[in-house]
């Protein structure tokens, strides 16, 4: 092994055992450095300490029994690879205990060895066996672990792999782990010290031992969340800087008004109250001499889009820029169109930045925004990590927030032009997620909100109805009633092809099989390829444009079918997730999304979100071959409730205790120990522990405040990038 000392930094790969490719798919579940993998909290255990008596052994139960060897083992063939197998007995009975493909077990028993075994009974006429189970002589080395964790996993890797990798991490670092945790939250709360607690999440000897260890790292990232979001991130940290000023509207320029009354003539429809009010909000917060920092939630459809673009409007009718970023090259295309419609006339000046925009046109654009010519400025992150520095940057809007991090907000905070600082302009979030209020202000600080409840008027409530298969005559004939009437469609697969990896974001399977076993198995996904196909093959294709539309495609290709799609051309749109974010098309009036069972509630309503947009009837049909009790129960949640807000509350619900909740969705970083929905409360209570100690100063809190900084990079702040 190396000789260079091992730290919580180090990368997986330093330990012995781990290989790229098994460092590749730990990376998957956010492992990559050996504090990520003892951070890496089981999500359950399974409990062996349950004996029993050999006699008790019924076909296909489990069986955890104490006994004796009472032959030699045996190899039943001639190979070295035969299996093994020996007799085992407990006074109350005997048990064939037999091993495949495990030839040392020929030397690691004899007769009289005292033994425990924990496996599935199988019975062959009355004779009973349990086949490869856990077995270890009683009484040896650090005794028998019984309580065994269950990590949460990907394809390849084990629950045991990731203990043992655990082990080997834990016995190198144990001494390195800071303790950030207050003496006196530690005293009242009864926490444990931090290198025991990563001992007992992974080798519990109790399942009351598991539970105090979790409940430690839970305090610990708690903390690391609440004090380190506010200190060591720029976002949402007390600023005192006045930020960019607005005048005031005694000091309007002359022709405001009527540009104004220009931009609400060019929208076609009436803001709803909600709108109006979150425009008020708005234009309330940029005439402060304080940055506004404001979230805008509202369920999907419910307009925010015309609200960002009047926000910039005022904006830029005072004299000032804005910046509106969206998470995807085809929303920030299909922003700009909609602003350059709202704009027409106005006088203001639109401008679109993408990764892909030729670097002339960038250079071009990017002279627009220094010299203040253009005034409102549409793109995606790119614009972040392109040094781009503005004439008077005023106000920056982040459409569907979750999907990126906060560390690229901050990047172009910093990246703006002059010296007065990164927090100084007007911050506004835009969010289809309901994040409950304790939890919004743990991850973006004291933020107002404003909330659009109201759908614009006219709107129809979409049908939503479940179909158990993924391939039928009834799918393709709701697909035709509808394209015969010269409506649109989208088709969403969880998978690209058909041995591609790319899963849906928040996929469900193993959630189901780690909860409780799966009594039918998980049918095999229908691909965006596979799907294309049977279009094609039943002549669906030629009668009408089908295509595809997936993350990993060209940025132009994507572009051009997506510009195809919105003027009509293309009817039916097959494609992946990545439409799942705020693509609008009202005139798609059908969304048929396969393997439904595999996606999460909160995208399956953010998907459905996609039609629904027009004056017409919109159906959503739900296609899944999961027979499942909870699959079949997701289903029917869905096609039930049509609200956002409570939908998501029952996705938390239904993932149960100790899960991870699927946070990722929710543009919010993965914990492994907290539930940040429920634990929230506890946040705050061991946040005032911390800023109570910080607030004393001197040298235990300078400390402190460093090994948080420590922590918190190692924990978050490296990860954000990538949300
Ligand atoms: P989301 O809140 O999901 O981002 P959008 O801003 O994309 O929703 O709006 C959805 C659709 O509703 C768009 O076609 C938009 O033009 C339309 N819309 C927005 N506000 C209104 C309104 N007040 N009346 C009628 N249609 C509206
Ligand atoms: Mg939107």
């Amino acid at each position: 092994m190396a000789a260079s000392k091992i730290t919580l930094g180090s990368p997986v790969t330093d330990l012995y055992g781990i290989g790229p490719e098994a460092a590749r798919k730990l990376a998957k579940l956010e492992i990559t450095t050996v504090y990520d993998l003892i951070s890496f909290v089981p999500r359950r255990y399974n409990d062996w300490s349950d004996v029993q008596s050999i006699s008790s052994a019924q076909e296909g139960e489990q069986i955890s029994f104490y006994g004796t060897v009472t032959s030699d083992p045996v190899r039943k063939g001639y190979k070295k690879q035969s299996p093994v197998s020996f007799y085992a007995g407990d006074g109350t009975g005997r048990i064939e205990v037999s091993f495949f493909n495990a030839p040392y077990i020929m030397d690691k028993f004899r007769a009289g060895d005292e033994i425990f075994v924990h496996g599935t009974v199988s019975f062959y006429g009355t004779r009973a066996q349990v086949v490869n189970p856990f077995c270890e002589k009683a009484g040896s080395g650090d005794g028998l672990r019984l309580i065994r964790p269950v990590y949460n996993l990907t394809a390849g890797i084990t629950s045991n792999m990731i203990n043992r990798w655990a082990a080997t991490a834990l016995k190198l670092v144990a001494g390195q782990i800071p303790d950030i945790i207050p003496p006196a939250l530690k005293e009242k709360e009864k926490l444990c010290d931090a290198a025991d607690a990563y001992n007992y999440v992974h080798f519990p000897k109790t399942i009351d031992e598991a539970v105090e260890g979790r409940r430690r790292i839970a305090y610990e990232e708690l903390i690391l969340l609440g004090i380190g979001m506010k200190n060591f991130m720029t976002v949402g940290g007390p600023d005192e800087r006045a930020p960019v000023v607005i005048p005031s509207s005694g000091a309007l320029p002359a022709d405001a008004s009527a540009r104004w009354k220009k931009v609400i003539s060019n929208l076609g429809f009436k803001l709803t109250g909600d709108q109006k009010k979150a425009i008020t909000d708005i234009e309330h917060d940029l005439m402060e001499a304080r940055p506004m920092n404001r979230l805008v939630q509202g369920d999907v459809g419910s307009g925010k889009t015309a609200v960002a673009v009047l926000s910039m409007a005022m904006t830029a009718i005072m004299g000032k820029q804005a910046v509106l970023l969206a998470p995807t090259s085809v929303l920030a295309k299909q922003h700009y169109d909609s602003a350059t419609a709202m704009l027409e006339g106005s006088g203001i000046n639109v401008a679109l930045l993408l990764g892909k925009t030729k670097a002339s046109l960038k250079k071009e654009i990017k002279e627009q925004l220094r010299d203040g010519e253009a005034s409102v400025i549409i793109g995606t992150h790119a614009v972040l990590t392109d040094d781009v520095s503005f004439k008077d940057l005023a106000l920056v809007i982040a459409d569907e927030q979750h999907r990126f991090g906060v560390k690229q907000r901050e990047k172009l905070l910093i990246s703006r032009d002059g010296s007065d600082g990164i927090n100084s302009v007007h911050n506004l979030v835009m969010t289809a997620t309901p994040i409950p209020r304790t939890l919004a202000m743990v991850i973006y600080g004291d933020m107002a909100t404003s909330v659009i409840k109201q759908k614009p008027a006219g709107r129809k409530e979409i049908k939503t109805h479940f179909l158990p298969f993924t391939d039928g005559q009834d799918i393709y004939n709701v697909l035709l009633t509808k394209l015969r009437k010269g409506e649109q469609a989208y088709i969403v697969c969880p998978r690209i092809d058909d041995d591609s990896e790319e899963v849906a974001p928040d996929e469900y399977y193993y959630d189901d099989f780690l909860i409780e076993p799966l009594k039918e198995p998980v049918p095999e996904p229908v691909s965006v390829k596979k799907m294309k196909q049977r279009l094609d093959d039943r002549g669906i294709s030629s009668e009408f444009e089908t295509a595809v539309l997936y993350g990993s495609m060209k940025e132009s290709a994507k572009l051009e079918v997506m510009e195809r799609f919105l003027s009509g051309e293309i009817k039916v749109l097959i494609s992946t997730t990545v439409i799942e974010v705020g693509v609008n098309n009202p005139n798609a009036t059908m969304m048929i999304i396969m393997n439904a069972d595999r996606f999460g509630l909160s995208t399956l309503h953010q998907l459905r979100g996609r039609i629904g947009r027009g004056d017409k009837q919109s159906y959503c049909v739900l296609c899944s071959d999961n027979k499942n009790e909870r699959a079949l129960e997701r289903m029917k949640l869905m096609c039930e409730c049509s609200d956002g807000f409570e939908l998501a509350g029952k996705d938390l619900e239904l993932r149960g205790p100790g899960d991870f909740f699927g946070t990722r969705q929710h543009g919010i970083p993965t914990l492994r120990a907290a539930n940040l929905f429920t634990d929230a409360p506890l946040a705050s209570a061991a946040c005032d522990a911390v800023n109570e100690l910080l607030d004393r100063g001197g040298e235990e809190a300078r400390k402190l405040m460093d090994n948080i900084g420590v922590m918190f990079r190692l924990r978050f702040a490296d990860k954000m990038g990538n949300l």
